[in-house]
This record gives structure tokens, C-alpha cells and sequence, in this order.
């Protein structure tokens, strides 16, 4: 279990705040500050707050919650992604939005994550972080976090512009479940290689409606059930028959996602598909997503992937492998029958997958 609690800010004074949002703040470079050793490590939240005080004069009301331990998002796993769910799901009603502080380098994980546990969402949460700590001077995380505060509050007619889980960096908001961390040197961390940008900051931030999620009119469905016996495969030249023998016989190995070569591309060696037919038929899921960060599985367009989908193999198409993980770890968790997880695996759910 993880540990969690509020944290006292100072906020509006208004009597009618423009919007209500609440910030969960988990670590990540965000917080950070060197320690004896001179390597960052996380700083509790009421560190932070002094180095942010615009957080008092904004037309909101904000509640924070603060992980106990605030953590390196490297060490993250499913009970923290509990934890954010939880603490959303039991002040859903209370708030306009959400906006989570989180690590860059398991972000686009964490915020795939979320994205699958909250089905037919009517607001925003945020995720965001920073590459430099906040008391640094040319830190990101100033603009990061009070941009992404303004579009978690950010409504029209009375509803939320982005009713979605997004991650937003360096100028850009983009859909969870298509980011990536592909830099740890810039400021722009972060791509969504498959889908365009939800929104981008400047003088204004100019939403790119016609692309953000158009939620269905059905009541919110939450669920936090991961199963965590999945394994992520990525395939390299000169693979060996005894590895994959030994990968798919791990004890109580349930899924594997396979990261092919360019448009879903294997070895077609027959060993190395009577492998996963063979694990296919003991009922373990498999898909294959594309080391490219860009571009779509296309089972057949190569003979080296045409016989895939007979072994058994599903094609995640232009899912990434974020979103692929965790996914499956939460499909898995929720259906003990796997032809129902392979089934809602590659279906469209909160716009991970271009239909
Ligand atoms: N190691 C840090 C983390 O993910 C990196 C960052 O936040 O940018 O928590």
C-alpha cells in the first residue's frame, strides 16, 4: 500500500474560485534537490510550494495530496498507479480537474495506466513533470506545472476542454496513451508520434478540438485490478531459441508484448514461431508493437510477419508500448478468460488505438 495526505497550501481567497482542481504530487525530478551523496533525490511537496508562490494568487481553489515518500518515478508500479486512482476516483465529484507531478521517465507509463482505469471521464488529469528540479534556475518545471494547472481548469459551456488523461511538456499536451519519453536531455522530453497534439501553449493555448476525445455520454467506470505477470520482449538480431523457451516458460507468465522490428517484423525462423504458438495455446497473450515510435504493426505486409497472427499473435497496430503494458496488465487483472482480454486488447478504448 502507499502512503498518502493532504497537504496545506494557500490558495484563493475568492469566494467563487474559477475552477477547483486538486494536485497529487508523487516526486520525479520536479521536487528534486541534491542530497549528501550530490545525486537528486525527491523532496517532500511543502519544499516545493515555497518555490512556486504564484500557487496563492491563481482564481482557484487547490487541494494537494502528497505521496508520504515522495518516489523516483523508476521505482513506480501498479499500487502507486492504485494510490493516483484512488485519490482521483474518491474526490471525482469535488474537483474540475486533476493534475498529477510525476517523474519523466515512467510518465507516459503511469499516464497510459490512468487512462485505462478511467473509462468515459468528464475531466482533465493532467500529468506533468520536469527535466530540471524547480529551485534550479533555469528550471521547466515552473511553465510545466502552471500550464498544466490552467488546462486542467480550463472549461467551455461549463465542461471540460480536455475530458482525457494527457501528459503536458514543454509547450504541448498530448494524449496519454500515444506520449513517449524519448529525450532525457531536452526540454522537450516528450513525443505522440501516432497522434497529433491535443493542445499547444504560447501566448494562449489554442486546444485542438477536433482531436480530443469525444467521451461517450455513459457513467464513469473505474477500475484498478493490474495483473503484473506480463513481460515486455524486445527483440534484437541474433536471438536464441533457449532464451525464448525460457521467457515464455516463466512461472505464471500470463502476457508478453513483443516489440518487432519496423511495421511488426520477427525472425520467421520456425522455432521461433512454434514458440509462441506453442504459448499461444497454453493461453498466454501476446502482442506485438513496433520499436518504431512511429507508424503501425501491419501483420502480412513482410513475409517475416505474415504468420504471426496463425501463431497466434495479436497486432497492436500503432499502439505504444506504453500503452500496450499496461493495458494488458489491466485487462489481465480484470477477466480471467483470455480470449476476452485478446479480444479488448486491440480494440479501441480511450483513443490509444487509430481505429
Ligand atoms: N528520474 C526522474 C524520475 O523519473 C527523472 C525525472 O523526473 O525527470 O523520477
Amino acid at each position: 500500500m502507499i502512503n498518502y495526505q493532504q497537504v496545506d497550501v494557500t490558495t484563493s481567497r475568492s469566494t467563487h474560485p474559477k475552477a477547483s482542481l486538486l494536485i497529487i504530487y508523487t516526486g520525479g525530478t520536479f521536487g528534486m534537490a541534491y542530497g549528501k551523496s550530490s545525486t537528486l533525490i525527491p523532496f517532500d511537496f511543502k519544499h516545493v510550494i515555497k518555490k512556486i508562490p504564484e500557487l496563492g494568487s491563481l482564481d482557484l481553489k487547490i487541494t494537494v495530496f502528497s505521496f508520504t515518500l515522495p518516489i523516483d518515478s523508476s521505482n513506480v508500479h501498479t499500487n502507486h498507479w492504485r494510490a493516483i486512482g484512488h485519490i482521483i476516483m474518491q474526490n471525482y465529484e469535488e474537483y474540475d480537474g486533476f493534475v498529477v507531478l510525476h517523474g519523466t521517465d515512467t510518465m507516459s507509463y503511469s499516464a497510459s495506466a490512468l487512462s485505462f482505469m478511467f473509462q468515459n471521464l468528464t475531466k482533465p488529469i493532467i500529468f506533468t513533470g520536469a527535466q530540471i528540479p524547480i529551485g534550479t534556475p533555469r528550471s521547466d518545471a515552473r511553465d510545466n506545472f502552471l500550464t498544466a494547472i490552467e488546462i486542467a481548469s480550463d472549461k467551455k459551456d461549463g465542461q471540460a476542454i480536455v475530458p482525457e488523461v494527457c501528459v503536458y511538456f514543454n509547450h504541448r499536451l498530448l494524449r496519454a496513451n500515444r506520449s513517449q519519453k524519448v529525450r532525457s536531455s531536452r526540454f522537450g522530453a516528450f513525443e505522440s508520434e501516432n497522434y497529433p497534439d491535443l493542445a499547444v501553449s504560447g501566448v494562449l493555448i489554442e486546444y485542438n478540438t477536433p482531436e480530443i476525445l469525444r467521451q461517450p455520454d455513459e457513467e464513469m467506470i473505474y477500475s484498478d485490478s493490474f495483473d503484473s505477470n506480463v513481460v515486455l520482449f524486445k527483440l534484437f538480431p541474433n536471438i536464441q531459441q533457449n532464451m525464448m523457451e525460457a521467457l515464455l516458460n516463466i512461472n505464471g507468465l500470463k502476457g508478453l508484448v513483443i516489440e518487432s522490428y519496423g511495421s511488426g517484423n520477427t525472425p520467421n525462423y520456425p522455432w521461433f514461431l512454434e514458440c509462441l504458438e506453442e504459448a499461444n495455446n497454453r493461453g498466454i497473450v501476446i502482442l506485438n508493437v513496433s520499436q518504431c515510435i512511429g507508424g503501425h504493426v501491419i501483420h502480412g505486409r513482410y513475409e517475416t510477419s505474415r504468420k504471426l497472427s496463425q501463431s497466434g499473435v495479436l497486432s497492436g497496430s500503432d499502439m505504444t508500448t506504453e500503452a500496450a503494458i499496461t493495458k494488458m496488465m489491466l485487462l489481465l487483472g480484470t477477466y480471467n478468460d483470455s480470449e476476452k482480454v485478446k479480444r479488448k486488447l486491440i480494440l479501441p478504448t480511450c483513443g490509444e488505438i487509430t481505429p
